[in-house]
């Protein structure tokens, strides 16, 4: 038993150092993880140790998990937070075929305003929202350079029915803000365009491959329309829905690394949500040093303008 538990947390801990941003588990290892909180009664009692005032916040298998699943990240500050108990553990079956469409002619603004109306009104987006949930479609400047493309819409996202708008939205934001841009010049979207429904309380669920594959003619078409000259994919379902699958590709070689997605050149870089989750660790500058690499990068290859004190942003102080 212990050994499984261990191979759980390992494979846990290896796929947050690659920048998955959300871990979704099955009930059996759920089960298992429950069954081996220890006991009260078995742990060791410390003698002559003050009792503590308040019960201490769990540790061990369940609290890690709580932590690698997201649990702070998705606890919506809004009452009205979409309910997920009673939703299935995988999403409803999709219809066979991918959806088609024309783009009709006009320029951008046209064309995106009917492709909003497009996505927010296709039946199976809308089938698998929760209970006041909205489908999500992309939403910035019509023109603009850089294109972010996240994973799936969180339980904020659901709510409002803008994309990045909660805790990891606003994390986004500052990195957009630190490039000396304002969200309003960039184009943000994501692969699937609704929350993947699941049956926990808690936490997001990654979107299966189906799921990204009939998602994925809006998030091309939204690219062929604002025509970015950089597109940046925030963590491993950006990069497995925009480059396609492929199991032997770690998020720790990729990121920092330039890809083209129909020639329009594509940076590689960790969601937002890892960054925050990251903020409990020991050094959290060090992953937020990373993506600010890449987006250096990004302005680099825009030839934007880059100050000495841009260029040294989370570096060690000496
Ligand atoms: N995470 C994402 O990937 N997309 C959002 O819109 C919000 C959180």
């Amino acid at each position: 038993m212990s050994d499984a538990l261990t191979a759980i947390n390992e494979e846990l801990r290896r796929l947050q150092q690659e920048g998955l941003g959300h871990v979704y588990v099955d009930e059996s290892t759920l089960s298992l993880l429950q069954s081996s909180e220890p006991s009260e009664s078995s742990e060791p009692k410390s003698v002559g140790a003050k009792p503590a005032e308040k019960p201490a916040a769990p540790t061990g298998p369940i609290s890690e998990l709580e932590e690698l699943v997201g649990k702070k990240e998705t606890k919506s500050e809004n009452p009205k937070s979409v309910k997920t108990e009673t939703a299935p553990a995988r999403g409803k079956p999709l219809p066979d075929s991918l959806p088609e469409f024309e783009l009709p002619s006009g320029d951008t603004a046209t064309q995106l305003a009917w492709l909003r109306e497009r996505v927010e009104t296709c039946p199976t987006c809308n089938e698998h929202l929760g209970e006041d949930g909205k489908v999500v479609f992309g939403s910035g400047n019509t023109e603009a350079d850089i294109f972010f493309c996240g994973e799936a819409p969180g339980a904020d996202e659901a709510l409002e029915g803008e994309p990045f708008v909660g805790e990891a939205g606003q994390l986004l934001t500052k990195i957009i803000q630190a490039m000396g841009l304002q969200r309003d010049a960039v184009y943000i979207a994501n692969i699937l365009n609704w929350r993947p429904e699941h049956n926990k309380p808690y936490g997001n669920r990654p979107p299966t491959v189906e799921e990204m594959n009939f998602c994925m003619p809006y998030l091309k078409a939204q690219i062929e329309i604002v025509q970015p000259k950089v597109i940046v994919a925030l963590g491993n379902t950006a990069v497995t829905g925009l480059l396609g699958p492929d199991t032997k590709r770690r998020m720790g070689s990729i990121r920092g690394t330039w890809q083209s997605f129909e020639d329009i050149p594509l940076m590689v870089t960790f969601h937002p949500s890892y960054l925050l989750r990251a903020e409990s660790q020991s050094n959290p500058n060090a992953k937020k040093r990373l993506v600010w690499e890449d987006m250096l990068q990004v302005m680099e290859r825009l030839k934007l303008e880059i100050s000495d004190q841009q260029r040294g942003f989370f570096l060690p102080k000496n």
